[in-house]
């Protein structure tokens, strides 16, 4: 398999988004938690005076990265290797699978603990350990009530947005004893106690597990060191406890020098949950002999983004940082949550990502993902690494429409290369126009002209259309030297 994984048996949006308008808890529970978010991130983007020059830097470093990304991959693998990191390649989600399944069961585990990664989740990878018999336990307090309540994520950052609290309470108390340490049956709603349920239950994991999954937010080519931002401090007990660690990153993830992380430190925690600063900023150069892991495997993973490299418009996606800020303040998202786009990948950044990631015309569902979208463009305002996303939309809709036209030019296109071809030399133009005169005198003459027959009235019906003029203003203009030599007719 390759490409972003859909959710099976979603429907297309159209009709999931239809459903999900009519359920109004989660539309206020979408209401309160993007409307505090997008408050937070512009208060805190308002206070830097330089935060157009830092995104245009941003998105400069990525874009040298992607326009010379195999040296900079082989440069990581380089560098990893000789801090004693074991680098693999995966093509797609398959090859990954199997590569993290080999070493868990290599270290006979039954379970491991994870930090919160979209790579992992785009390759599916809790079903494939759940297949070979090992347990995956989300550490991450908003994925966690996702796992517990046998749910779907439905935002990047906080994977549960849709769950307000009182329901976040009633998975703990149902789901909790089930799978390790139960919620104490007088635990009420209040935010500091459901946090504590969950570090006490998720605290007996993480002093047992052996083996830990990680993604990372940004890998240094030259240093070989990942970096994994996050707040709750579950992906430092993660990155440090186990004796083996393996990170599964996006080959996009690169930045080429320590010193560029300097700029993309400040845009993601101001962009994602609207910090200055995130609270735990996790750095680890392949093993320290007697300090953390000491195994650690890096699985560079392709699963479609060659193919987005490959697409001169698209491959700005792959600028992407997973900050979520596209989500929050999309009118779209706003409405209908992350399940109805029906992809790991939700939102604006997710209607272009996914039908790259999994290629246009393979499916309804994917199809439907580029029409997600008003086109206002407020993504594209906050997007820290200005990926142009309504410019995506457009292009993929193209493509939408090219897949489905098999190999036969639409009407529209017949129309608009016919075009091209009069309007691209003065001759055929002239001609054109003297037709198009004689044929609206005719056609005037006869009333045909607006009410044309079937499918031209599919136009006419909405419109008017006018008889052509009898004479164009270029015979006009030949005929009357520009109205110097008087107009006799
Ligand atoms: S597209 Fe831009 S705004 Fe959206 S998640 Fe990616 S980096 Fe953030």
């Amino acid at each position: 398999m390759s490409g972003a994984a859909t959710f099976l048996g979603m429907p297309a949006f159209p009709i999931a988004a239809r459903e999900a308008l009519a359920d109004s808890q989660l539309r206020r529970n979408l209401r309160h938690a993007t409307g505090t978010i997008r408050t937070k991130r512009a208060n805190v983007v308002e206070e830097l005076d330089d935060w157009e020059p830092l995104r245009l830097a941003a998105a400069a470093v990525k874009d040298d990265v992607l326009a010379d990304l195999p040296r900079y991959l082989e440069q990581l693998e380089e560098s990893l290797t000789k801090a004693g990191a074991t680098v693999h390649w995966a093509r797609d989600a398959a090859e990954a699978n199997q590569i993290v399944v080999a070493i868990a069961r290599r270290h006979q585990v039954d379970e491991v603990v994870k930090v919160k990664s979209m790579a992992t989740v785009e390759i599916e990878l809790n079903a494939a350990l759940e297949a070979a018999g090992i347990s995956a336990w989300e550490t991450d307090l908003a994925e966690l009530i996702v796992q517990l309540g046998n749910d779907l994520p439905s935002h990047i950052l906080v994977p549960a947005i849709h769950r307000n609290r009182s329901e976040v309470r009633e998975i703990f108390l149902r789901e909790m004893g089930k799978v390790g340490m139960p919620a104490d049956a007088d635990l009420t709603d209040e935010p500091a106690e459901l946090a504590g349920a969950a570090r006490r239950h998720l605290r007996e994991k993480f002093l047992r597990a052996k083996v830990a999954v990680s993604g990372a937010n940004f890998a240094v080519a030259d240093t070989g060191t990942l970096v994994v931002v996050e707040s709750e401090g579950n992906g430092r007990m993660c990155l440090t406890l186990p004796e083996v660690l393996i990170s599964v990153i996006g080959i996009e993830k690169i930045v080429p020098t320590w010193s560029d992380l300097e700029v993309f430190l400040q845009i993601l925690p101001r962009s994602s949950t609207g910090e200055r600063m995130n609270p735990y900023t996790s750095t680890w150069t392949g093993v320290t002999p007697g300090d953390g892991p000491q195994e650690v495997h890096v699985v560079l993973l392709d699963n479609g983004r060659t193919k987005v490299l490959a697409d001169e418009v698209g491959r700005q996606a792959l600028r992407c940082i997973r900050c979520s800020a596209c989500l929050n303040i999309c009118p779209v998202y706003e409405r209908t949550g992350g399940h109805a786009y029906g992809s790991v990948y939700p939102g604006p950044i997710g209607a272009i990502l996914t039908p790259m990631l999994r290629g246009v015309g393979t499916d309804e569902a994917t199809d439907a993902l580029p029409y997600a979208s008003s086109l206002c463009g407020a993504c594209f305002v906050v997007c820290p690494v200005r990926i142009d996303i309504p410019e995506v939309l457009v292009h993929l809709r193209g493509e939408v429409v090219d897949a489905h036209r098999g190999g036969v030019p639409g009407a529209l296109q017949a129309a608009m290369s016919g075009a091209a071809w009069t309007f691209g030399r003065g001759s055929r133009l002239g001609l054109a126009q003297r037709l198009a005169g004689l044929s609206g005198r005719v056609l005037g003459r006869r009333g045909v002209i607006g009410r044309m027959p079937a499918p031209m009235n599919r136009w006419t019906d909405a419109r008017d259309a006018p008889a052509p003029p009898r004479e164009s203003f270029r015979a006009w203009w030949s005929r009357t030297g520009g109205g110097r030599r008087g107009d006799s007719r």
